[in-house]
């Protein structure tokens, strides 16, 4: 990147960033420069103080994923202490594991309107500030459930295709504009999402923690590594530097090769 600091002035709003991947992210954004609004139910002072510790503001909202009302009056807080959003990172997400005949409606419900619906929201309210200063980023943290299935995920698969589907639609929308839309598509990250998963087979197969984590990867992830909230806080950087202004539209895989299978 030619410059460290490319994001100063620049305000970015992560969407699910008390902890895991979005606070990963807004981190690496904090670093490039970027005054960060975060939302989530998580440990709120400590996730503010890891990024007001780069030099940058930080505010939290806590505005809840499935409510269209409280998204709106998230991205007006925004515009109203920062003057607008910048950079929007889609990130809140949730998941459940049961076979599709057995999952639970309420369950289902909550995944769709967090892991896609509100994305929707965010971006059509950012979207009209981004056209009007000309430039703007917009990153969807997908899943490599947005490009593959997996048995016992199909609210999170459903709502990750579609994920991938509204980015390329939003994508086209934008060419020609300096604001580009692309998701990425990390394979397993060790967070308290995943880390529920690993409890379920350490249960499940009598096993300890570890070999639990090494059954996940074996399973699915040919590197046998966890991908990190840092390395992927690196791609999303990137894109919001000007190497990024022409990848538009794109699904990127970070995923330790579980795509290429
Ligand atoms: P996480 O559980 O650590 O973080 C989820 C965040 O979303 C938290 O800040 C939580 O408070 C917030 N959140 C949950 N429900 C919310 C709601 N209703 N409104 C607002 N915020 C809400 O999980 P994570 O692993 O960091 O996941 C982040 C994103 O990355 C998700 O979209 C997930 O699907 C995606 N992802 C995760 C992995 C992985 O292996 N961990 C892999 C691929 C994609």
């Amino acid at each position: 990147m030619s410059n460290l600091n490319h994001l100063q002035g620049k305000t970015a709003l992560v969407t699910g960033s008390t902890s895991g991947i979005g606070l990963g992210i807004a981190q690496a954004l904090a670093q490039a420069g970027a005054n960060i609004v975060l939302n989530g139910f998580g440990d709120v002072d400590a996730a503010l103080a890891s990024l007001t510790a780069t030099g940058v503001q930080a505010i939290h909202h806590p505005a809840d994923m499935r409510k269209p009302d409280e998204i709106a009056a998230m991205v007006a807080a925004a515009q109203a202490r920062f003057g607008g959003v910048d950079v929007l990172v889609n990130n809140a997400g949730i998941q459940h594991v049961a076979p599709v005949e057995a999952f639970p409606v309420e369950k289902w419900d909550d995944i769709l309107a967090i892991n896609l619906t509100s994305s929707f929201h965010t971006i059509r309210h950012a979207l009209p500030g981004m056209r009007a200063r000309n430039w703007g980023r917009i990153v969807n943290i997908a899943s490599v459930h947005g490009l593959v299935g997996s048995a016992g995920k199909s609210a999170y698969v459903a709502a990750k295709h579609g994920l991938v589907g509204l980015t390329k639609v939003t994508a086209l929308e934008t060419a020609g504009t300096g604001v580009t839309c692309n998701a990425i598509c990390p394979g397993f990250v060790l967070t308290p999402l995943v880390a529920q998963q690993i409890a379920d087979i350490a249960a499940r197969d009598g096993i300890s923690t570890e070999a639990a984590q090494a059954r996940l990867l074996a399973d699915k992830q040919p590197s046998g590594q966890f991908v990190t909230p840092r390395q992927l806080g690196g791609i999303v950087t990137m894109l919001c530097s000007p190497l990024g202004d022409e990848v538009r539209g794109a699904a990127w895989a970070a995923d330790g090769g579980w795509t290429a299978q």
